[in-house]
């Protein structure tokens, strides 16, 4: 009997070490930071995005958990809330001035920091698809318009109309936009109004092996003109992923996440200072909103913590770690 426990018992500790060997493995999601507050929503649109977020997080959990890459379980989670016209990427993505959609999307691969990048697509059902594509299929890093819709093609992925990302009330969000634009003599000169976009997606990730990496996805700003484009396909500003430090997905106002390259930045900071994760986040979009950067990150380092970060009224966002249920928020939580 003696012998029996004993057996038992170093069965389990052999167990517990092979689970210590292999990373702690975990996701974080977010779907865009703003002015979101509780009375600006009916209690159904919120519980909407409680489930839509939970529904992506577990999708991209449950690849972590079945040993698969966190390449694999970002992507997997970015294409729920693109297909989800509640967030701005994919159906649902914001209007151009010219009352279409221009989608930008990137993807990083934090275990060779390969990465790949589309901005200004008209017709790609799934643009983080496409993103990915341009990482494994190509030479390059990134691809635009007309070309990376011609690679999409080739590489047989979905294409739609582009109405098919059209959305009533992101039309609203364009017509209130125009009126508050239109007695400036120039969009660029128009202060920017954080309320006029909304919903970008993200997610980061752990695998079992330790390996990181990063998915953004995006409609943009609302009558964007010129072919604007924002941080979301610029490694680096909206999207980063480094085995050494940590993978960051970023949504907000993209002119200032190009100007501080919040996404490296946040590493450079794990990296080179030793901070954590957690405090590098905490401390650039801080700075950020000195400077008038509105936005947030969502962050995971190599040891597999998780964390969130934003400057604004709320963030969606939803994160689920080893063992553990998602959890889903939108507005902020008391500290
Ligand atoms: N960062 C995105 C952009 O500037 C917008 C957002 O995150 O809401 O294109």
């Amino acid at each position: 009997m003696k012998r029996l426990f004993l057996s038992i018992g170093l069965l389990m500790s052999a167990n517990v070490l092979a689970e210590q060997a292999l990373a702690p493995i975990g996701i974080v999601i977010h779907g865009g930071a703003g002015t979101i507050e509780r009375s600006n929503m009916t209690e159904q649109q919120e519980s909407a995005y409680h489930a839509t977020l939970k529904h992506a997080v577990s999708q991209g959990y449950a690849v972590l958990e079945q040993g698969g890459t966190s390449l694999d379980a970002v992507s997997a989670a970015v294409i729920v809330l693109e297909d989800s016209p509640l967030f701005n990427a994919g159906k649902g993505a914001v209007y151009t001035w010219d009352e279409s959609h221009e989608l930008d999307a990137s993807i990083m691969d934090g275990s060779n920091r390969n990465a790949g990048a589309v901005a200004s697509v008209t017709r790609v059902k799934n643009p983080i698809l496409l993103a990915r594509a341009v990482m494994e299929k190509s030479v390059h890093v990134m691809l635009s318009g007309n070309g990376a819709e011609q690679f999409a093609a080739e590489q047989q992925l979905d294409l739609v109309k582009n109405s098919y990302f059209d959305t009533e009330f992101r039309l609203e969000a364009l017509k209130k936009a125009k009126q508050s634009i239109a007695p400036a003599p120039h969009q660029a000169q128009v202060p920017y109004n954080p309320a006029w976009k909304m919903g970008t997606v993200g997610a980061v990730a752990i695998d079992k092996q330790g390996n990181l990496a990063a998915a953004t996805s995006t409609g943009g700003m609302t009558a964007k003109r010129y072919g604007r484009i924002g941080d979301s396909p610029i490694i680096g500003s909206g999207n980063f992923a480094d085995n050494d430090s940590c993978a960051v997905s970023a949504t907000g106002h993209g002119e200032y996440f190009i100007r501080y390259q919040v996404a490296a930045d946040i590493c450079a900071r794990v990296k080179y200072q030793q901070k954590t994760a957690a405090d590098a986040a905490h401390e650039v979009i801080t700075e950020l909103k000195q400077i008038g950067g509105d936005g947030g990150v969502i962050v995971v380092d190599n040891k597999g913590e998780l964390s969130w970060a934003f400057n604004t009224q709320g963030m969606y966002r939803a994160m689920q770690t080893q063992g553990k249920a998602p959890i889903s928020e939108i507005f902020q939580t008391k500290q």
